[in-house]
C-alpha cells in the first residue's frame, strides 16, 4: 500500500531467492507498483475516484517498465501479454464501467476496484508509448508529473500534457480509450469474389456464448 514518504507491504511480497518459481517471481512487479505510487497516487492525486486509473493505471504501466529495466527477471512480455489478456477479459463484460465514468451512488466506489482501472489502463498507456515512442513518452510522463505535482489530476490534465508532444487529436484518441467501454469485433463476410462486407459490432463474450447455445 502507497502512502506519502512510506511504503509498506507483506513480508512475503519482499523476500526472494533463486529457487523461487516464476509466480513467486513476480513479487518485482508488485514492490515497484508501491514504488510507482509516489508518483501516481502521491505527488499526483486523483481528483475524484471515478479517475481512479489514473493511479492503478500508470502503476500498472510502470511497474511492467521498472522491472523491464532493473530486474534479471526477464518476463516484460508475459506480463504485458497477460495485463492485456486481463483487461480484455474484463472489458467484454456488458456492464463493466470505463476508466472514467460518472459515479452515481456510493456503492459505485465498489467498481473502482476492478482491473479495469489496473489492466486496461496501464495498456492504454502502453498503446500509446508503442504509438509515440519511449522517449517521447518519457518526456510526456515528466511534463506531466513537473506540471501538476502537489495537486489534484484528472484525466484531461494527461491528455493535454500528451497534446504538447503529439500532432494528432489526443483527445479524439484517448476518449475512445478512457471514456468507453468495450472493443470492437469486426466481423467480415465474403460477398462474392473478392468483395467482402466488413461489421462492426461491440465485442461481448457471454453475447457469443447465449447465441453459441452454450447457456440456456
Ligand atoms: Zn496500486
Amino acid at each position: 500500500m502507497e502512502n506519502w514518504g512510506a511504503v509498506t507491504t507483506r513480508e512475503e511480497s519482499v523476500f526472494y531467492n533463486n529457487h523461487m518459481s516464476l509466480l513467486e517471481k513476480r513479487r518485482a512487479l508488485n514492490i515497484a507498483h508501491e514504488f510507482a505510487h509516489i508518483w501516481f497516487g502521491n505527488l499526483l492525486t486523483t481528483s475524484s475516484w471515478n479517475q481512479f486509473w489514473l493511479n492503478e493505471g500508470f502503476a500498472r504501466f510502470m511497474d511492467l517498465k521498472a522491472v523491464d529495466i532493473y530486474s534479471e527477471y526477464d518476463q516484460t512480455e508475459e506480463s504485458r501479454f497477460s495485463t492485456l489478456q486481463s483487461a480484455l477479459w474484463i472489458d467484454d463484460e456488458p456492464s463493466i464501467n470505463p476508466l472514467v465514468w460518472e459515479m452515481r451512488k456510493p456503492s459505485d466506489a465498489y467498481d473502482i476496484l476492478n482491473n479495469i482501472n489496473y489492466d486496461k489502463g496501464g495498456s492504454v498507456l502502453k498503446l500509446v508509448e508503442d504509438l509515440i515512442g519511449n522517449d517521447n513518452m518519457q518526456m510526456v510522463l515528466q511534463t506531466y508529473i513537473r506540471k501538476y505535482q502537489y495537486r489534484n489530476v484528472d484525466s484531461q490534465d494527461f491528455v493535454n500534457t500528451l497534446q504538447e508532444f503529439v500532432n494528432f487529436n489526443a483527445t479524439d484518441f484517448l476518449n475512445g480509450f478512457i471514456k468507453q467501454s468495450g472493443y470492437p469485433l469486426i466481423s467480415v463476410s465474403q460477398i462474392h469474389g473478392r468483395k467482402v462486407s466488413l461489421h462492426k459490432t461491440r465485442f461481448l463474450r457471454m453475447d457469443q456464448a447465449y447465441r453459441d447455445g452454450r447457456f440456456a
